[in-house]
This record gives C-alpha cells, structure tokens and sequence, in this order.
C-alpha cells in the first residue's frame, strides 16, 4: 500500500485521502490509526487527508494526530452545531487541519454554523461506505453553495465518484481538492499520472 500510495503521489497527486470506517457510522470497516502512523513513515512529506466516517469521531482525533494526520474531517451527520465547532477546536489545537462532511440526504445548509471554523468543507457525491459508486448530481449545488460562503482560505472538497467525466462539473461548482479512488487505482499504474492530470483539467484530452 505504501509503495501504491508513493506511486500515486510521483504521478501528480496532492494528498493521500484515508477513509476511515468504524462498521457503525457506515457498514463497512477500513483502517484505523496504525496504517495511518505506518504510511506516515512510509511517506514522510505527504499530505494524509484522514476522511473519519464514525459515529464518534471525537474518539479517534488524538490517535490519528499521534499517526501523522495532516487533516481530519469528521460528518455534521454525526455531532450538533456546537459539539462540531468544539471538536474542531480540538483538532486545532492537536496541529492539525480539521474539515467537516455533509452526506448526500443531509442539507448543507446544516453546515452554516461550522463553516468559519473549518479549514475544508468536504461535499460527499455519493453515499459513504463503499468505493466505485455513481456521482450524486445534488452534490454540484452545494458545492456552489459553499463556494459562495467559503473564504479565499478555505478549501471545498468533493469525494465519491469522481472520474475524468464528472470532474470537470466538480472544478466547475468550485471544488478546489477532488478525491479519486477507483478512477486511478482500477487503471494500470502507467496511466495514474495521465487521469490525475484528467482530473485536474491540465489535460489535452489524448489520454482519454
Ligand atoms: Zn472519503
């Protein structure tokens, strides 16, 4: 993994996005903070995008700032208005980038209160807990609605089916950070740094 992800970062990708699943929150489980700490010594100068999709996230923050976790979002989904703005203080104050998720039923609206204290809004386009879903079209509009609020300094990210077709609409809405799984990691590793150049709009449209 740690070879795949150092790959993945020579072929032009910004940060490795980690999605960390509790089994609760969403069905599935991934990872937890010791594969966070492992890649961090794996790769030492990365950026570690940790995605937590748990129903407590307050519990995880300390150990994957321990790990080397360079950002952590956590859902509105999971904690009200004035427990998130807390747990993004104590985000903070471990070092560290905190960022906040809003699920494809949840209205993005709900993040208003938040948003000033966040250095990432994460829009999620398809329902969290598998990898190679479709892209959720509502996801476009909140994304311009945020791009409207959101300071110069804050970045908007999207993740879920995002491929070389629906990037180009996410960059439109106003995504800065675009997160990619399958669209990279299912093709042969001599075309990743052509389909993340795809993804950024660098792209003269012949690796297609
Ligand atoms: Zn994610």
């Amino acid at each position: 993994m740690g070879e795949q992800c150092r790959l993945a970062l020579e072929g032009g990708a910004d940060l490795l996005h980690l999605d960390v699943m509790d089994g609760h929150f969403v069905p599935n489980l991934t990872m937890g903070p010791q594969l966070c700490a492992d890649l961090r010594r794996a790769l030492p100068e990365a950026f570690l995008d940790v995605h937590l999709m748990v129903t407590d996230p307050g519990m995880f923050v300390e150990a994957f700032a321990k790990a080397g976790a360079s950002s952590i979002s956590f859902h509105s989904e999971a904690l009200d208005a004035p427990g998130a703005i807390e747990l993004c203080a104590r985000i903070r104050s471990l070092g560290v980038s905190p960022a906040i998720v809003v699920n494809p039923p949840t209205p993005v609206e709900q993040l208003e209160p938040v948003l000033e204290h966040v250095d990432m809004a994460l829009v999620m386009s398809v329902n969290p807990g598998f990898g190679g879903q479709a892209f959720i079209e509502d996801s476009l509009r909140k994304t311009a609605w945020l791009r409207e609020r959101v300071r110069p300094d804050q970045r908007i990210e999207m993740d879920g089916g995002i491929s070389p077709e629906t990037a180009p609409r996410a960059r439109e809405a106003g995504c800065d950070v675009l997160v990619a799984g399958s669209a990279v990691f299912r093709q042969p590793q001599g075309r990743w740094s052509d389909l993340i150049r795809d993804l950024r709009g660098e792209s003269d449209g012949v690796s297609k």
